[in-house]
Parts: C-alpha cells; structure tokens; sequence
C-alpha cells in the first residue's frame, strides 16, 4: 500500500492503454523523484478498478481503437479522474489517452465516440496514418528545450479555446495542423511515444514541479541528453 506522505504517481488502465512502452514515463517519474529524495510510488489502476482521487500525478498511454473507446467509458463512468483533476493533480495524457481527454475521438470504423471532456480538444480520424520521429518547439510560457518522440495514429486534434497547444510542430504530424499537443492548468495532452519523459526528462520535471509545487533541482542527464541529440540527429535536415 502507498504511504500517505509519497508522491503518488497513477498509471491509469496498463490492461487497456500502453503501448510503445508509453509505462516508461511512469518509471521516469518515480526515478527522478527518488533521485532527489522524494518518496514516489507507482500506483496501477486496471479498467476494473476505480481510479484513485489521491494521486499527485497520473499517467495515461497510447492504445488501439477498440480498447481505448472501452478506457473512454470507465473513466467517465468510474468519475475518479475527473475529481483528482479538478482538485489540482498533474496528468500527462498520451495519444489514444490524449485524444479521450476530449469531447469526441475516432473509433475503430473513424465514428464519433464520446470522450470525457476533461480538455477542450475534438480529434477524429485524419488523411492518413501519422507514423514516424516528431520533433517541436514548446510553448515559450512552459520554458522547456526542443520535444523530441515518435507517433503512430490516425487521430487529428482540434484545439478550443479552453486549452493551448504543447508545442509547435517541426517534424511529424502531431495535432495535425501544424501544432503538437496541448495544455490546461496542470493537465498536458500530446501524441508523443518514446517514452515522451525518457526523451524528455524536463518534461517530467515539470509534471513532477507541479506535483510537489516548487522547481526541482537540475539532476545529472548526461544519459538522456545522448538519447536526445542521437534521435534529433536522426531526422534534422541533411
Ligand atoms: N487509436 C488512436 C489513433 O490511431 C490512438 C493510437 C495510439 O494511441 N497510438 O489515432
């Protein structure tokens, strides 16, 4: 069981949404809250169970069609999220779990599905299937260094007013016109795999900033900073 005082970091629904090793990111933070003494544990919730409304930060992944539309209404029905959220946690939304945070997303035939409405976002299906490296320019308010991950959907993402997007697109699809991801409060919704926070640990600091509310210290990343020049090597113009 979790103590009371530990950083709880909540993997939502790894039986439905977890693809490319997208429960990295939850590693990602335990780690780094460790590695500066903070007491951090991973809690994981099935589709079975409800969604805890004590978490500090939650987490939730890519995932195909079918099971996403399912992750969709659990979690409307189970309504945990949507309180945690409410009362000021941290979550990171990736891809198929991205597009759920919405009103609405493409199914498994392209038809509109209901999503939980917790960013103000719409996807449907696009042209063609976004597969590849993505790399992006994050919003200057959020003071992060260049985005760097891979994608592999169908979906586009519409962005209203209520939210504004992560980043900007440099290489790949992302949203789809021409911006990758999306902000509100302390909620980040984006497409990228990679794990996004084992590519891009500023980010998890970030989320982990968030959750402890106040800017933690720089920790040694000479490792990922080798992961990050390699993989925007890749696809930088020859
Ligand atoms: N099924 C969604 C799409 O294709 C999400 C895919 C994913 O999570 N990789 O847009």
């Amino acid at each position: 069981m979790p103590s009371d005082s530990a950083l709880r970091i909540v993997w939502i629904y790894p039986d439905l949404l977890s693809t490319y090793g997208d429960q990295g990111n939850a590693l990602v933070l335990e780690q780094r809250a460790k590695r500066r003494g903070i007491e951090a544990e991973v809690v994981h919730v099935r589709s079975a169970d409800p969604v805890p409304e004590t978490g500090d930060i939650y987490l939730i992944g890519g995932g195909e069609d079918r099971p996403q539309i399912l992750a969709a209404q659990r979690l409307r029905r189970d309504g945990g999220l949507h309180r945690a959220i409410a009362r000021g946690a941290a979550m990171l939304a990736v891809c198929a779990g991205y597009q759920i945070m919405g009103s609405t997303f493409g199914g498994e035939e392209g038809q509109p599905v209901d999503g939980i409405g917790l960013l103000d976002i719409s996807s449907s299906r696009g042209p063609a299937r976004a597969v590849g490296e993505l790399v992006a320019e994050v919003d200057a308010s959020l003071n992060l260094p260049t985005l760097t991950g891979f994608e592999n959907h169908m979906g586009v993402t519409a962005l209203g007013p209520g939210v504004k997007p992560l980043s900007r697109t440099v290489v790949g699809t992302g949203n789809g016109n021409g911006f990758e991801g999306c902000f509100a409060g302390h909620v980040i919704g984006t497409y990228l795999h990679g794990p996004a926070l084992a590519r891009n640990p500023a980010l998890a600091d970030l989320l982990l900033g968030w959750a402890v509310g106040e800017t933690l210290p720089p920790i040694d990343d000479t490792w990922s900073n080798l992961l990050r020049q390699e993989r925007l090597k890749a696809v930088a113009p020859a």
